[in-house]
């Protein structure tokens, strides 16, 4: 079943016990306490009358005659009140009122009870002569003659407790208000109900179709929910969910694209001077070969990064930490390029500070420092100079005592990067100049996994600006506390 109709028959079903539940309870307790309202004027009347039986039967003895009495009161009455006023003659009077104005003034059903409980009048006849059940005479009000309980007056409501008359119509009104005002908030409450609902299922419905659009693959779907709600959130969250989906899907595609693109340039090389050399155009000597083994080895290199790309994106990057001596580590990438340096016409110098406590992958960290000096070496024109400085700190905590944690900045005087390169000269396969970076062997793969090594360390890399006017690169590993 849908939500909607689901919420719907929600709504009715609250809707309707509470107003059913409404409705009895105030009906209930108007009736009970209306009912004690009537009853203490029914009591109030019994008790005149349990006074005038009381004379009644003191001057009898019995009760013989007692229901023509009590059905005859009326007219007794009216006759006594005429006789006070025009003495024995009642004429012109039945013009004013009637023996009927007066049955219908005194109209309360009266009945009375012998000793025993046995009904010996009742002005409605419909009782007389039954026993009246002990427990409804208790109701009644006690006729005494000579200190002795002779009968029990009943008057309306103590005979019979349905309502009748003017009370009764009182109940019936009261009911059918309440029914009336049960309807009419509860149909309010279903068509607001109604209407948040409609609202609600709406928007998830939405929220629905562009689900089903990602699931068949259309990851630019995107929801417009407005609101501060959970459902907005919800679409907020979508919203985002897409984007990095888009993203990812993107960066996949391009690092497909790309990969195939950088391995077919040297493939289709040594491709090429091979089949030269099969040809005879091309001779297999030692300098031909040498630069054909150079082009594999270059071919292998990135083999290798693309796989340990793989493998820090699948995880699977596990660091060797142990301790460690930046200041050796940093001397031994400056040695590793001394010779290359020279003949390029550039100085090579590591300096700086030994750091006690400092705890790394060494191979790594000599893996991203080799890539740093790679970069500054190819980038920076004959005659300049490269330096590597090694210092401790920045301690975890500010104001911190030294815990491990190290810098090491390299630096050139070449081009250097510009501000607007910053953040993608760390993007995979991006390199600023391609001509440039691709004569000098650039795949542009080296800083992106430099990066993902310093932060593996939890660490980092930034581009800052170098003393020597070129590239400054700064890797910060942290210390104990953190790694
Ligand atoms: P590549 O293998 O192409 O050098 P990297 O990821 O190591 O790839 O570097 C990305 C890009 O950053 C390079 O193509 C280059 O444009 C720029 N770059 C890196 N290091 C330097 C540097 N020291 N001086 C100037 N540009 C640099």
């Amino acid at each position: 079943m849908k939500l909607a109709n689901r919420l719907a028959l929600a709504f009715l079903a609250v809707i309707f016990l509470s107003a059913s539940l409404t409705f009895v309870l105030v009906r209930s307790t108007t009736e009970s306490h209306f009912r004690t309202f009537v009853y203490a004027g029914d009591a109030e009347k019994a008790r005149a009358y349990a006074s005038i039986l009381g004379d009644w039967y003191r001057e009898r003895g019995s009760w013989a005659g007692v229901q023509d009495y009590l059905s005859g009161l009326p007219r007794t009455m009216y006759e006594s009140l005429a006789g006070d006023l025009y003495g024995s003659s009642t004429k012109g009077l039945v013009a004013s009122f009637s023996a009927d104005t007066f049955s219908r003034l005194l109209s309360d059903r009266v009945a009375l009870a012998d000793s025993e409980g046995r009904i010996v009048a009742d002005t409605a006849l419909l009782i007389l002569g039954t026993m009246h059940p002990a427990r409804h005479l208790e109701r009644g009000i006690p006729v005494m003659a000579e200190f002795k309980r002779v009968g029990t007056v009943l008057v309306g409501s103590m005979i019979d407790p349905s309502f009748t008359g003017a009370s009764g119509s009182f109940v019936d009104s009261l009911g059918s208000s309440l029914i009336l005002a049960t309807l009419l908030s509860g149909g309010l409450a279903f068509v607001l109900g109604l209407a948040l609902t409609r609202r609600m299922t709406g928007r998830l419905a939405i929220l629905n179709a562009a689900a089903g659009k990602v699931a068949a693959g259309d990851l630019s779907a995107s929801v417009d929910i407005e609101g501060k709600d959970e459902v907005a959130e919800l679409a907020a969250s979508f919203n985002r969910m897409t984007e990095e989906l888009l993203r990812l899907e993107e960066a996949r595609r391009r690092i497909i694209a790309d990969s195939a693109h950088e391995l077919r340039t040297p493939v289709t090389l040594i491709r090429g001077a091979v089949e030269a050399m099969i040809d005879g155009i091309f001779p297999p000597d030692r300098a031909n070969l040498e630069s054909l083994h150079e082009e594999t080895l270059r071919l292998s290199r990135l083999i290798d990064m693309l796989r340990e790309l793989e493998a820090i994106d699948e995880g699977e990057l596990i660091l060797d930490i142990g301790d460690i001596d930046p200041l050796e580590i940093a001397r031994k990438a400056a040695s590793l390029f001394t010779q290359a340096a020279r003949n390029k016409g550039l100085t090579i110098t590591a300096m700086g500070e030994s750091v006690p406590g400092a705890r790394a992958d060494a191979l790594r960290l000599g893996e991203i420092l080799q890539n740093l000096v790679a970069n500054a070496m190819k980038y920076t024109p004959a005659g300049g100079s490269i330096e590597i400085s090694v210092r401790a700190g920045p301690p975890a905590r500010a104001g911190g005592e030294e815990d491990g944690a190290f810098t090491i900045e390299v630096a050139d005087s070449g081009p250097g990067i510009p501000l607007e390169e910053r953040d993608r000269v760390f993007e995979r396969f991006y390199r600023m100049d391609r001509s440039r970076s691709r004569d000098s062997g650039g795949r542009g793969l080296g800083l992106s996994i430099s990066l993902e090594i310093a932060r593996a360390h939890g660490g980092g890399i930034e581009i800052g600006e170098s003393r020597l006017g070129g590239a400054l690169f700064r890797l910060t590993i942290p210390g104990r506390d953190r790694l």
